[in-house]
């Protein structure tokens, strides 16, 4: 958690996605107007060359700058720390709590909490004791830890982005996920194609991994806490359908089944690269207004970069307005070889 944890870049994808759940993570100074904004200020961006990020609002107002007006920055704090007090109470409570009760000990309204709180976790007070309950029902019956304690652990600001991982979450349990893969095993093995050598895993569901150009150690790094097996006989059924389908592409993917898993954002942009047939491509504008983002198009290349699963998401098929190639995590090289095989 914390400032050092995310890249300039990332930084600036999140606010370009205006994505809330950044907020508190860092502040966006802006060096020609002096102010500094929350990463989800709904002011028009600045230019990027003219933005530098902070830790928090008195770094920022450190160098002279001042709070915005208009998304109230250093209030960030304030609420967080009334929703963490809020979610400790809820936590703590047998019963569900009434709104007003809640409110009284956070200082703040009851209107005024439920809309903090709804901005900070995606739900209101009552929806999110009931999600937190359904959650220790799952995880008893698991018998695992605590999901809801892992999501500050696992460096989010905060609830919501958990549950909008959840949504629309393909494959691993919510626990794998926050646990580095706990519980899970995975099937591996790297096997040479034409492409060079391609690592290929599996969870009993589906591919969680292909990539080139890794081993074991990128593996475990993935998934720290899951048990990692080599090869094995079911695996290799598998193995030999992914192998086909990379190295005859005729023939599509969408049989093979996937384990990937992202936010929401991530996740509809990868159904939106599964959408591209073989031998076309798109470009990252074109993903952005695919998933209702069109002005997220820096976010739509995070997202196409971030990809667990090369070929089988084909991320390759995505290339830059101008018909240029764009970036690949692999190499160009590859990205060319795909597209090329991929205009049969
Ligand atoms: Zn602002």
């Amino acid at each position: 958690m914390g400032f050092d944890t995310m890249t300039d870049d990332e930084r600036w994808d999140a606010v370009c996605a205006r994505d809330k759940a950044f907020d508190g993570r860092f502040m966006t100074g802006v060096l020609t107007t002096g102010i500094y904004c929350r990463p989800s200020c709904a002011a028009r961006h600045p230019l990027r060359d003219n933005v530098r990020f902070f830790a928090d609002g008195a770094a920022a107002r450190a160098t002279g700058l001042r709070p915005c007006k208009r998304c109230l920055p250093d209030d960030v704090a304030r609420d967080e720390g009334a929703v963490i007090k809020a979610i400790a109470a809820i936590k703590g409570s047998e019963e569900p709590l009434a709104l007003a009760d809640l409110a009284a000990r956070t200082g703040y309204s009851p209107t005024h909490f439920q809309r903090v709180f709804s901005r900070h976790t995606g739900l209101s007070p009552a929806a999110y004791a009931r999600a937190l309950r359904e959650e220790r029902a799952r995880t008893a019956l698991s018998g695992g830890g605590r999901v809801t304690d892992a999501i500050y652990d696992a460096g989010f600001s905060g609830p919501s982005r958990f549950y909008e991982n959840m949504e629309g979450r393909m494959g691993m349990t919510a626990s794998a996920w926050v646990n580095g893969g706990k519980g899970a095993t995975i099937h591996w093995a790297v096997v040479p194609t034409s492409l060079g050598d391609m690592l290929v895993a599996a969870t009993d569901k589906g591919v969680c991994r292909l990539s080139f150009a890794e081993g074991r150690e990128a593996l475990e790094e993935r998934f720290p806490a899951a048990e990692l097996i080599e090869g094995g006989e079911e695996f290799a059924a598998l193995l030999k359908q992914v192998v086909v389908a990379v190295e005859a592409p005729v023939n599509g993917f969408d049989h093979i089944p996937l384990d990937v898993k992202g936010t929401a954002f991530q996740e509809a942009v990868w159904r939106e690269l599964r959408k591209i047939p073989a031998g076309e491509t798109r470009s990252y504008a074109d993903i952005a207004a695919a998933v209702g983002k069109p002005k997220a198009v820096r976010a739509a290349g995070s997202a196409n970069g971030a990809n667990n699963v090369a070929v089988l998401i084909p991320c390759h098929r995505v290339v830059r307005s101008d018909g240029t190639l764009g970036g690949y995590a692999y190499g160009l090289p590859i990205k060319e070889e795909l597209l090329k095989r991929e205009s049969f």
